[in-house]
Order: C-alpha cells, then sequence, then structure tokens
C-alpha cells in the first residue's frame, strides 16, 4: 500500500460461535486499510463469503484463508512476524525497530492477533511481540494502530475500486454504484432482455472498450454504459428508448454517471429543441463525456451484432432522411479521433479481422 508492505494477517483461536462479528471486524479493517488477506485457524465459511461479497461490492481481492494450520502459516520464510499481545514491547518503542528489520529484508509482514488464549508458540516464533497498551482492548483496535503506524498514516488515502463507491458526505449517505459486467448482465436479464438485446450490447461493448482503452477513459463507466445503453428497448423501441432506459437505471440506483451515458447515447446526441418536436422531456442529449462520446458511437458503428464502417451508418441515417444526425455522426467521429489521438476505422477493422 505504501508501495512496498505486503501485510496479512494470522489470526489465532478463532471459535466460529463466538468470534464471527469480530474476526470478520479484524478482516475488514485489515482489508480497507491495505492488508492483502487474513489467515484463520478454525474453517469459517461465512466469514469467507462475507468478505467476498465486500470485495465483490467495494473492490480489492483481499483473500480469506479458513482452516489453516497457524503454526504452518507462521514458520513460512520470508514473513517478518509481529505478534499483538498486551504482555509484549510497548509499540511506541519497537516501531521504529520494525520498520528498519522490514527495510533490510523487505518481506511479508505477518500480524498475529489471537482471540481466545494464545499459545505460547506464537509468542516464541514471532519477531516481535507487541503490546499497543498495557491494558487488554481490543484486536481491531490493536491492529488498527499498529497498521497506521506500520503505514505512517498512508492507509487513511487508500483507496479500493469496486462497484460500490462510497462518496464522502457532510450528512448523510450516498453511494454511487458501478455494476460490473457480470452485474449488468444480470440487471439485463432482470429486466428480461431478449437475446437480440444482448447480442448488440455486448458488440458494442467490445467495441466501445477497445476504444477507451487507448484513450483516457473510464473503462468501468464505458463497459456499463455500453452494456445497459439499450436497457430501454426491453420496454420500447421508439426514439425514447433511452430515455427509458435512463428511468430504469436511476430506479435500480445506478451511478449518474452511466445513467447520462445511456440518456445520451441516441445517435450523436439529441439537442433540447430536437427533443421537443421528439416528444420527449425537454432536455438536452448531447454526449458531452468522453465516456458518453465512445459509447454513443460504439452504438452508431454497431448494426445488430456486427460492426458496419462510418459510411455505411451514414447511409442508413440519410436513407431515413436523418441528414442532419448523419452529419453529427461524422462529427462525433472526427472529435473522438481527436481527444484520442486514434483512427476509429482501424479499430474497427482489427475487431471485425478477430
Ligand atoms: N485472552 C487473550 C490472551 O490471552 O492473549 C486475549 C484476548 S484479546 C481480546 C484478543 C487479542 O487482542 C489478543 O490476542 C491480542 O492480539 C489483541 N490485544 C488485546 N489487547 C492488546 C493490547 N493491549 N496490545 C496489543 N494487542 C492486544
Amino acid at each position: 500500500m505504501d508501495g512496498n508492505k505486503d501485510i496479512q494477517i494470522l489470526r489465532i483461536g478463532h471459535r466460529p460461535e463466538r468470534d464471527k462479528r469480530i474476526t470478520t471486524h479484524v478482516a475488514l479493517t485489515a482489508r480497507a486499510f491495505g492488508a492483502s488477506g487474513i489467515f484463520i485457524d478454525t474453517k469459517d465459511p461465512a466469514i469467507e463469503e462475507n468478505i467476498e461479497n465486500v470485495n465483490r461490492n467495494f473492490g480489492g481481492n483481499f483473500f480469506v484463508k479458513s482452516g489453516v494450520e497457524p503454526k504452518e502459516i507462521a514458520s513460512q520464510n520470508g514473513f517478518l512476524k509481529i505478534h499483538l499481545t498486551m504482555y509484549g514491547l510497548p509499540l511506541k518503542d519497537t516501531i521504529e525497530k520494525i520498520k528498519e528489520s522490514h527495510k533490510k529484508t523487505n518481506d511479508r509482514i505477518l500480524i498475529i492477533v489471537g482471540a481466545e488464549k494464545v499459545p505460547f508458540w506464537a509468542y516464541e516464533t514471532s519477531d516481535y511481540n507487541v503490546s499497543v497498551t498495557s491494558q487488554p482492548i481490543s484486536e481491531v483496535s490493536a491492529l488498527a494502530i499498529l497498521m497506521d503506524r506500520l503505514n505512517e498514516g498512508k492507509e487513511l488515502e487508500f483507496s479500493l475500486k469496486g462497484m460500490r463507491r462510497i462518496i464522502p458526505m457532510e450528512r448523510g449517505k450516498k453511494v454511487d454504484y458501478i455494476p460490473d459486467g457480470e452485474e449488468c448482465l444480470l440487471i439485463l436479464q432482470r429486466n428480461n432482455a431478449t437475446q437480440r438485446i444482448l447480442d448488440h450490447v455486448l458488440m458494442v461493448e467490445q467495441l466501445a472498450t477497445s476504444i477507451a482503452s487507448r484513450c483516457n477513459a473510464n473503462m468501468d463507466l464505458v463497459r456499463a454504459g455500453a452494456l445497459l445503453h439499450d436497457i430501454g428497448r426491453t420496454v420500447t423501441n421508439g426514439i425514447d428508448h433511452a430515455v427509458k432506459g435512463a428511468e430504469i437505471l436511476r430506479g435500480a440506483k445506478v451511478s449518474e454517471e452511466i445513467v447520462k451515458i445511456v440518456e445520451r447515447h441516441t445517435g450523436a446526441g439529441i439537442t433540447k429543441e430536437e427533443a421537443s418536436k421528439l416528444g420527449l422531456p425537454v432536455k438536452d442529449y448531447t454526449p458531452i463525456t468522453i465516456e458518453e462520446k465512445i459509447v454513443a458511437q460504439a452504438d452508431n458503428l454497431v448494426s445488430g451484432n456486427k460492426i458496419i464502417t462510418l459510411e455505411e451508418t451514414v447511409e442508413n441515417y440519410k436513407r431515413k432522411n436523418l441528414f442532419e444526425a448523419s452529419k453529427k455522426i461524422v462529427m462525433l467521429n472526427e472529435d473522438i479521433e481527436k481527444i484520442c489521438g486514434i483512427n476509429l476505422k482501424e479499430i474497427c477493422q482489427e475487431l471485425t479481422n478477430k
């Protein structure tokens, strides 16, 4: 987390019926502060599943291995072992020594925390037996303080990228929901998307993410936006399908950044005046962010589940007498190429030849 510390936790004496909550909290604290995983001596599938869910929603791949032989873990080479115990030497007197030892070896750090009475071997095998205070305290607080000192406060800047992004608020709660690919497909399924819709959005996703990977665009937003852009077609195939799609996604509390991608994906966008004539809620539906532009144009360059050329798209629009819209699509193409310094025709050809 500060670039060179791999911290892992060994939890010994875990009693599933009594310690489930506190051991989960040890794992959550370790994870949030940048540790890579936790070993738990007693098998506890519920904790493993809990943390898996947290990883899935809030990011990272913090591991939980329960039912391990603790002595075996602690006897592995390449670990600097720190045992947290109220009987150890004060943290304030040992922290600099620990950091120096770590600097020399750059070993992984194993922090041993107990639950019930800790066996003597843990004291013997550890490089440092450390007390945060000489009073009994919770292992969660002891771990948090040790990690804070090891990382010199940098864990407070540590962030993970998951489906749910907390937006810090002075008051109240705000959570941004950015579904991953799997979750987007589930949302589509729940809304009874047909195979035809699925085939189309999967191809748009391929093209959009291919463009986004060569551009300074947010891949998670582009992926979700591309997969969900036609969710409104589950209720209508009219010009209002993007508006309906945005409504569905707002109802599912999906991030507003994704909702906007969906709402603004029709052609190269719809102006306020055009919206009024088309009977849509009167507002501007022009794609603004690079993610919005990429998804709109990827959709323009995919017909059904096939990539088509810009010229073919323009022809299709002209055939429907949509001359202004066809001009805007050409301009959007140029705009993306200029912003990203890429050639969209080449990207389309690469994918078509795959
Ligand atoms: N009965 C246990 C024993 O004999 O060590 C202590 C139970 S205590 C609630 C659980 C764990 O919290 C301990 O094993 C230790 O890792 C940690 N802990 C509690 N107080 C601590 C302190 N003052 N300093 C460091 N770690 C502490």
